[in-house]
């Protein structure tokens, strides 16, 4: 065994070398962690051959390993785990048959939510809530107030006869106006984060929650020259929290826009797979760092300079109540496609309501 093998093995994530046509060229020990398979039973085959866990399977079934991609799910085998994946495209190829073109590296992720940083990580989120909570309810009213008069001066400004005064008092009150509306959205965010998660679901269209976001994002989109091409197609109605998942589409949608500061294409597509749904909504924006792409979920991570870094952590939250994943895959310079998936819950009222079931 040479020495980055002996390194290899020694990891406590699942790490799988594979060829251009998947099929597995190394697997390091700890793959019988994480999987539930032997790494010598491996190697040769092709991955999707060697993934006993339908739900992985179901993930990484489809997906390609061209570009950088991380992911969440929980899987049942070899025993109840969440899995983070890391699909590692290699950048130096050799170009010969049977060399490794990507690296799939599985992290169990459920034991780390004990970890020292993770319980760090959960009384630093906890202090925020109450601290946050407090004092961004109380911004609430003040901003309310301030947004309001603005707007009334704004129109008493406008009816004063043209001047080089006024023209200077409606930039000014331009400012004060788009400002407080920022930190509104700030605020909302932060009192968001810090609420107690409450799943209600109830039966949806979730075609038309897509288009009803999108309606809403319209004006702001439009403004930035962004051109929207959307592929929505029916999905059976099911059980779904429309305030979570409407929060979540926005933010993704949002975080798409605010990723493409020159305008772009974002295509957004709805589609029906099995039993789930699968939301996809892809920009041609900037793209991010591999360091980005591993601290998106972290609360208050963010690359921007008035950004909340709680977006994704909203968007995380929505999903798992939804028994949901999101899956990014990101490319730095071409863009982001963020995935959104969760089963669709039939609810029984259809069983209750039908003549039969007298
Ligand atoms: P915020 O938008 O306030 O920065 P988020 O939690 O929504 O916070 O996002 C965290 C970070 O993830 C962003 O600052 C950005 O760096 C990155 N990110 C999220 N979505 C995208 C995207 N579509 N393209 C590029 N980077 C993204
Ligand atoms: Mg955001």
């Amino acid at each position: 065994m040479n020495d980055l093998a002996v390194f290899l093995n020694a990891l406590p994530d699942g790490i799988v070398a594979v060829s251009e046509q998947h099929v597995v060229l190394f697997a390091n020990a700890a793959v019988y962690d994480t999987l539930g398979v032997l790494p010598g039973g491996m190697t040769g085959r092709s991955l999707s051959d060697c993934l006993k866990d339908q739900n992985l399977l179901m993930q990484l079934d489809k997906t390609g390993h061209e570009s950088f991609l991380t992911l969440e799910t929980d899987v049942n085998y070899p025993r109840k785990l969440r899995l983070r994946i890391k699909i590692v495209p290699l950048q130096e190829k050799s170009g010969e048959p049977g060399s490794p073109v990507a690296l799939f590296i599985f992290t169990d992720v459920s034991r780390e939510l004990s970890t020292a940083e993770s319980r760090e990580r959960n009384s630093k989120l906890e202090t925020m809530r109450l601290l946050t909570a407090g004092v961004a309810h109380e911004l609430g009213n003040p901003l309310n107030s301030i947004i309001m008069k603005a707007d009334l001066t704004e129109r008493l400004v406008s009816k004063l006869p043209d001047s080089e005064t006024k023209a200077k008092i409606e930039k000014d009150l331009d400012v004060i106006v788009s400002e407080s509306e920022r930190l509104k959205r700030i605020v909302e965010d932060f009192l968001k984060a810090a609420r107690p998660l409450s799943f209600r679901p109830v039966e949806t269209d979730l075609k038309k929650l897509c288009e009803r976001c999108l309606a809403v994002m319209e004006p702001e989109l439009h403004s930035r020259d962004i051109a929207i091409q959307q592929y929505l197609s029916p999905v059976p109605p099911a059980l779904l929290d429309e305030d979570l998942l409407r929060g979540a589409i926005i933010n993704v949608i949002r975080n798409a826009a605010e990723a493409m500061p020159e305008g772009g294409l974002m295509i957004v597509r709805l589609e029906t797979e099995g039993d789930f749904f699968k939301l996809s909504i892809r920009d041609n924006g900037t793209g991010m760092s591999e360091e980005t792409a591993e601290k998106i979920f972290d609360p208050f991570y963010t690359t921007k300079q008035t950004g909340t870094g709680l977006g994704m952590l909203q968007i995380k939250r929505a999903m798992e109540a939804h028994s949901g994943t999101i899956e990014i895959k990101s490319r730095l310079g071409k863009g982001t496609t963020v995935t959104l998936k969760a089963p669709l819950r039939q609810s029984e009222t259809h069983v209750l309501d039908s003549p039969e079931a007298e």
